[in-house]
């Protein structure tokens, strides 16, 4: 399968139809194995790198990467590869959390506003404000802490922050963010099968936190919560990709994909030099062999 297919497959840019019953989280294409997909893997980490140098360059651009997932999906760890070989100083990675007492004195795209990348620069968010319409709707008493007018507080709610949401990516778009959001699609059986790592093996018990399993009772209300925010979601200059996540190697060989595709179709150049510009460059080589 060609690279941009394989970003293709999991694209949603019209979420009208979409149902998440119709995705396989074990999925991994013609890809047999790790091993299968090492090579390919290693050459889009290097393909990333040379595009975003480009990137940095032309100063024009920025790319708005979104992760939303399930606990134990691999956020991290696809966050850690895509990062591989990246010039950390045009990348920037931010985790949103339960939100302090200062954010929730703002609207809730407020603190995820003052993290988007600017020109030029790659930002990660590690979850993002689609917690917004995920946990906060399926824990509705995160939506009361949030300190909304009761007037305002209607039942259209979730479709109001979906508006709310696809506007402000659409003028985020139109100032030149390139924006693609990944959901990294987990299944039930995969979670427990990793909860129960992370419990047994010493060195990954840290990742384990008792509020994990609370939410894992949740699952159904929050894959219909997922299901949803793609439904409402998905366009053409914010797409979401539905990335299967049971193997982890396919979720990141998906997503290095969707970067270097995407980075491409920016047609991105190093800026042009002009006659006065080579003049100040040549001005300066001479002087540097005159040296001496
Ligand atoms: P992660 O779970 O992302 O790997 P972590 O385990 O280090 O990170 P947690 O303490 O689990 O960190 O923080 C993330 C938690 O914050 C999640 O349960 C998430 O649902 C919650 N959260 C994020 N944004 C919001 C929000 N806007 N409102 C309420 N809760 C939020
Ligand atoms: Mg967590």
């Amino acid at each position: 399968m060609k690279t941009g297919k394989l970003a293709h497959k999991f694209r949603v840019d019209n979420g009208k139809h979409f149902r998440l019953k119709d995705y396989d989280p074990a999925e991994t294409g013609h890809w047999k194995s790790k091993e299968h997909a090492a090579e390919m893997l290693l050459e889009q980490v290097s393909r990333t790198a040379d595009l975003q140098d480009k990137l940095y360059a032309q100063d024009e651009w920025a790319l708005l990467l979104i992760f939303q997932a399930m606990d134990a999906a691999g956020k991290d760890g696809a966050i850690k590869h895509v990062m591989t070989g990246v010039n950390p100083q045009g990348c920037e990675v931010t985790s949103f959390k339960t939100p302090s007492a200062r954010e929730l004195q703002h609207d809730f795209l407020w603190r995820t506003t003052l993290q988007l990348p600017e020109r030029g620069h790659i930002g990660i968010f590690n979850r993002s404000y689609y917690e917004e319409v995920l946990v906060v709707r399926v824990h509705k008493e995160a939506l009361n802490n949030e300190k909304i007018p009761s007037s305002l507080m209607s039942k259209k709610i979730w479709d109001e922050r979906f508006e709310d949401i696809c506007c402000f990516e659409r003028h985020m778009a139109r100032s030149g963010t390139v924006i693609r959001k990944f959901f990294l699609y987990v299944s039930k059986k995969e979670q427990k099968k990793r909860f129960l790592e992370r419990l047994d093996e010493p060195e990954k018990n840290w990742k384990f936190s008792a509020g994990d399993v609370h939410e894992r009772a949740g699952w159904d209300d929050y894959q219909d919560a997922y299901e949803d925010m793609i439904r409402n979601t998905s366009t053409k200059h914010a797409p979401w990709y539905v990335v299967p996540a049971d193997n982890k190697w396919f979720t990141r060989l998906v997503i290095s994909t969707v970067i270097v595709d995407t980075l491409e179709s920016l047609k991105l150049r190093y800026p042009k030099v002009d006659g006065a510009k080579r003049k100040e460059l040549e001005g300066a080589k001479q002087g540097l062999l005159q040296e001496k």
